[in-house]
């Protein structure tokens, strides 16, 4: 049996509760077969793919914290230190009721990889709880966030572990996070990211998710001889990187027909009204459904729907798992070309292998959504020297990043004979590099 086939076997055989952690590597290994064939026997010896798929850490504490009624509520929270060859532990916290600790590890191996391709010295690691902000007092959130901390505090440091935010963990979350980590050590310093403007933040952090996804799509249409001028893309997502994906596929020239959350979904064939949804979801913290009172054009759906839509380019933005084998089936017939993900996994393994095994274009998320983390690492390298750049100057490093993840995702795939198979092409660039460091740094 070969070194991928035995590694998936004891990982399987040692992580069989964990589908979506099992999901991640077995699409990452799967795709370093090449790689891992060219150094089989070096490999071997160092045991990478052993290492590289244990975490070095996962802690999971209680979080007790009282709600306004004065009930005492328990959740449980995560941190995953995945790996730290290239880095210190970087990678977002999740707050939504499915976590747990498959999910979690899912998360940070796929982020060491991701942290990989941005070119910065970023390791992997990722965290959450199974709390759910939704329908939360403003106090609660704080209760929460703050007991969270409490115990989180322990484990990172601004050379240590940088967390920052995912789904559920937006710029009020990491404020509370950040000042209670202030008061228990009595320091200041880059210990997340995502900070506001006022105390830390960097330009650009919020809307880097989405802008990125949108750069790297842009050089992808550019190979392509094409750009977003005229193209009909849809979005799922209603959230952060839904959003700035939305609002920057628009600044590009392309119209951005749909978005959704988790109840239901709206087609709005006039395009995507960017700051109704802005206002909608950023202020208000409403449902979709008010979108489609105060806007004529848009219809509201209930339940799933928007890749049923005729499109040129896709981008799911909400979720994992949440774009299906039917979903690709439909995108296919409809006639997409472009399939980029927002989200982290947003597509199954054998709706991914529809896709791509009929002519579809497609960037995998750990590319494609790297210019969130990108940008987090731009935000500690101003904490460190304390300056803060110009909207500009992010921006700027922002395209180049992205620009450049892009070449080298094409590039390594060529080098192995896969021209045009983006995920591959991740999968090897992130590893190369982790692995090399890994084995320079010896056993440890
Ligand atoms: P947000 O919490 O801001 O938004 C998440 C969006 O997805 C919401 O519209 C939410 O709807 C919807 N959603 C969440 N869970 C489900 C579900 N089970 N079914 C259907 N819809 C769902 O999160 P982000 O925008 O920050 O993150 C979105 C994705 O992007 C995640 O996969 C995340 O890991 C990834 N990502 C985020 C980065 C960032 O910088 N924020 C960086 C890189 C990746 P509702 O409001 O109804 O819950």
């Amino acid at each position: 049996m070969g070194y991928v086939d035995e590694v998936l076997e004891q990982v399987k055989a040692k992580n069989s509760d964990q589908p979506e952690f099992l999901q991640a590597v077995t699409e990452v290994l799967e795709t370093l077969r090449p790689v891992v064939d060219a150094n089989e026997e070096l490999y071997r010896k160092e045991a990478v793919l052993e290492r590289i798929t244990e975490p070095d850490r996962a802690i999971h504490f209680r979080v007790p914290w009282v709600d306004d009624n004065g009930q005492v509520q328990v959740n449980r929270g995560y941190r995953v230190q995945y790996n730290n060859a290239i880095g210190p532990y970087k990678g977002g916290c999740r707050f939504h009721p499915s976590v747990n600790l498959s999910i979690i590890k899912f998360l940070g191996f796929e982020q060491i990889f991701k942290n990989s391709l941005t070119s910065l010295p970023m390791g992997g690691g990722k965290g959450g709880a199974d709390f759910d902000p939704k329908g939360k007092s403003d106090r609660e959130i704080m209760a929460f966030c703050q007991s969270f901390m409490t115990e989180l505090y322990k484990y990172i440091g601004a050379d240590t572990d940088v967390p920052a935010g995912d789904i559920g963990v937006g710029a009020r979350e990491i404020g509370y996070l950040f000042g209670q980590y202030k008061k228990i050590r009595g320091v200041y310093e880059g210990v997340l990211t995502g900070k506001g403007l006022t105390y830390g933040g960097s330009l650009v952090r919020k809307q880097a998710t989405g802008y990125g996804l949108c750069y790297i799509t842009q050089e992808l249409l550019k190979k392509n001889g094409t750009s977003f001028e005229g193209k009909t893309v849809v979005v799922s997502g209603s959230g952060n990187v839904a959003t700035y994906a939305i609002e920057k596929a628009t600044q590009l020239g392309g119209k951005v027909v749909t978005c959704s959350d988790s109840t239901g979904w709206i087609y709005d064939p006039d395009g995507i009204d960017v700051a109704l949804l802005k206002d909608i979801k950023e202020v208000r913290r409403a449902r979709l459904t008010e979108y489609a009172k105060e806007r004529p054009s848009a219809e509201y759906h209930e339940g799933r729907g928007v890749w049923s839509i005729k499109c040129d380019v896709a981008l799911p933005c909400a979720t994992q798992n949440e774009l299906l084998i039917d979903d690709a089936k439909t995108l296919v017939e409809n006639g997409c070309q472009y399939v980029c993900e927002g989200a982290n996994m947003p597509t199954t393994l054998d709706a991914t292998e529809y896709l791509t095994s009929n002519g579809i274009q497609f960037i995998p998320g750990k590319a494609s959504n790297a210019g969130g983390v990108a940008t987090s690492g731009l935000e500690m390298s101003q904490n460190s020297e304390r300056l803060s750049w110009s909207e500009e100057e992010v921006d700027a490093k922002l395209q180049s990043i992205m620009a450049n993840i892009f070449k080298n995702i094409d590039s390594a795939a060529a080098k192995y004979g896969m021209e045009g198979n983006y995920i591959a092409g991740a999968n090897i660039a992130g590893f190369e590099k982790v692995v090399d460091a890994m084995i320079a740094q010896g056993v440890c």
